[in-house]
């Protein structure tokens, strides 16, 4: 029971009231709060909603509506047959993000049958390929929440990780540049306690002026010192969610793509069964691991507690020769990263690929998969420049925005649900959800298995569970000797179709036929990074649509970007292209 719900009902409307949000509706639904009505604009929506949590209530829904302002729906796959229809697992895990994935590998341990369901045609299609891959320290959450909890622990589990998984994975460290004298007195004191209260590893410490120049030579005269944290990491995101499903799979999971969880059956408070666009499935534990849609989920369920809205943020990608002008991640503090914007302030950010990206920027949006860029955003971005004297706008490639799902009380739901028995939630997994990826599939792994058992599951470790994965061969990070010996059992490898990034045939090749296989161009881009450098595909594309249409014995017309509905080529004209490629 929330304790004097009444009065606490009573302090929100007081609040929207003051706000001039008289014409929203404050209630209570099961344990959570309840805004409905409607009002001008979607930013008044978003007032409501964060002035309504922290009230001692289990969530907020916001159901106010918004005129003239549709909420646009979720895409979703063409393909419909009956691949899952009457199949049953001990695990369905819905959402294959990092956090789907990761909690997929966990419970291979176990001798326990796990499906994971995606909707679009490959992994890390929304937030976790979308995001800067910054495995951040465990500084910037509030203590006590479960942000900095799961960032701290998902932060050390990363280093094992990479070994087991193989994917590229360094701790460049932050440094937090002070530009005003007065941050470098008073600042210190409050970050220390910070990390202390949070659990951050490594010797965080203040730098002067002389070593911020030191650790960093190019950075911008205007500094006044700063403060170092070396356990920041940073990753390829796409490479760690498809590391992750890859070993999950080759322990004996299954993963669908293009499959959409539409319904889910309940029956006498469980979850019976779980309609797909490919038939019906029974589960004995259901994972709402959905990201942006992981409030409709759980509304599925019948355990609507919660409801999220999209905070979108856009990033920018500079050329390969910014690599080495710059050792750390650098940014700012942000004091306006509270209440408003709740983004972690953006910066400098380095890519395990050596090169930079400026983000990620914040804002709220109706659109959950609003994937677009603008001017406004760019102009944002570009005042991080600033931080580096080498680094100009020349340098930049390409953007791309991704969307973090964020609930209104801003902390992650991690919990099996209070109402349905079999069924647990990963839900609202914003920033740091990547960073704390790991240590939130220990314990949703850990509440599933408690439900199998209570239920009567005979939980056996898994004898032969291999936790190593090996990755597709990295010719352009391989030394003269290996690159040789390699090409030598394999002439693949040797030739180069993606110039800019140096992908050989042999990496497409392996990419389309690993444990979960790429079916796209993007999916090609994801795994191997063909078509991801400065000239993006256009001098490799014809070469990566002609050998995927080869490997996958497909006409080339049916290659698709990223999905059904994305085709590339619309038709052959005289000559096949395979036959100009033949020719040439
Ligand atoms: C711009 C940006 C920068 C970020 N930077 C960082 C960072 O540097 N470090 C960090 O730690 N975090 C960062 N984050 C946050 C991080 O990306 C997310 O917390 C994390 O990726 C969330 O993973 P997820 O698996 O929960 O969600 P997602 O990756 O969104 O996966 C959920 C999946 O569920 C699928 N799905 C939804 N509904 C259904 C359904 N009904 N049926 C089938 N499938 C469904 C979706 O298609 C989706 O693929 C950033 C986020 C953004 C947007």
């Amino acid at each position: 029971m929330i304790k004097n719900a009444e009065k606490q009902l009573n302090k929100i409307r007081k609040k929207l009231s003051r706000k001039g949000l008289d014409a929203v509706k404050v209630s209570m639904f099961r344990e959570s709060v309840q805004l409905k009505g409607s009002v001008d604009s979607w930013e008044q929506k978003v007032q409501a909603g964060q002035s309504s949590a922290g009230h001692g209530f289990k969530g907020v829904l916001n159901d106010i509506l918004v005129s003239g302002c549709d909420e646009p729906g979720m895409s979703q796959p063409q393909l419909e047959d009956d691949l899952l229809e009457g199949r049953s697992f001990d695990v369905v895990i819905v959402g294959g993000g990092v956090i789907g994935c990761a909690i997929a590998r966990e419970l291979c341990r176990l001798e326990l049958t796990v499906a994971v369901l995606e909707k679009e045609a490959d992994l890390a299609m929304q937030a976790s390929g979308r995001n800067d891959g910054m495995i951040h320290p465990g500084f910037a959450a509030k203590p006590g929440s479960l942000k900095s909890h799961y960032n701290t622990r998902g932060n050390r589990l990363y280093t094992n990780l990479a070994e087991e998984l193989g994917f590229n994975f360094t701790r460049p460290g932050t440094i937090i540049l002070f530009k005003d004298w007065w941050m470098r007195f008073l600042l210190p004191p409050i970050f220390k306690k910070r990390c202390r209260d949070n659990g951050v590893d490594g010797d965080y410490r203040t730098l002067s002026q002389k070593e911020v120049k030191k650790h960093e030579p190019n950075v911008t005269k205007r500094q006044k010192g700063g403060f170092l944290l070396p356990s920041t990491g940073i990753v390829s995101p796409f490479q760690v969610t498809i590391a992750l499903a890859e070993n999950a799979v080759a322990n004996g999971a299954e993963v669908f793509l293009n499959t959409l969880v539409c319904s889910v059956f309940l029956d006498e408070g469980r979850v019976s069964s779980i309609e797909t666009n490919r038939g019906r499935l029974r589960a004995g534990v259901l994972i709402n691991a959905a990201g942006v849609w992981s409030d409709k989920l759980a509304e599925m369920a019948d355990d609507r507690f919660f409801s999220i809205h999209g905070r979108k943020g856009t990033d920018a990608i500079l050329d390969r020769n910014s690599e080495g002008e710059q050792n750390h991640i650098l940014g700012m503090p942000s004091f306006s990263s509270n209440k408003k914007n709740h983004s972690k302030g953006g910066g400098l950010v380095l890519c395990v690929e050596g090169n930079i990206l400026l983000g990620p920027t914040a804002e709220e949006v109706s659109d959950r998969e609003d994937y677009s860029t603008d001017s406004e955003m760019f102009t944002t971005l570009l005042e991080q420049l600033e931080m580096n004297t080498k680094l100009s706008p020349s340098m930049i490639i390409n953007y791309y925005s991704g969307v973090r799902a964020a609930s209104w009380e801003e902390d992650f739901i991690v919990e099996p649900s209070d109402k349905v028995a079999n069924l647990v939630h990963a839900a609202a997994i914003q920033s740091p959800g990547f960073a704390s990826a790991p240590a939130i599939a220990v314990d949703v792994a850990s509440m599933a298995v408690d439900i199998l058992r209570t239920s009567g599951v005979d939980i056996v470790p898994r004898d032969d569970f291999n936790p190593v994965h090996h990755g597709i061969p990295q010719v352009k990070n391989m030394n003269a000797a290996d690159r040789d010996t390699l090409i030598k059992r394999d002439p693949a490898y040797g030739e180069i179709l993606c110039r800019c990034e140096e992908v050989s045939r042999g990496e497409i090749r392996d990419a389309l036929h690993s444990a979960v296989p790429a079916a796209t161009v993007d999916g090609i881009k994801r795994r191997v990074r063909a078509g991801a450098g400065r000239c993006h595909g256009g001098f490799c594309l014809p070469k990566v649509i002609l050998t995927m249409a080869r490997e996958m014995n497909v006409p080339i017309i049916d290659i698709t970007r990223k999905g059904s509905g994305s085709n590339i080529l619309v038709a052959e004209t005289k000559i096949s292209a395979l036959e100009v490629s033949d020719a040439s």
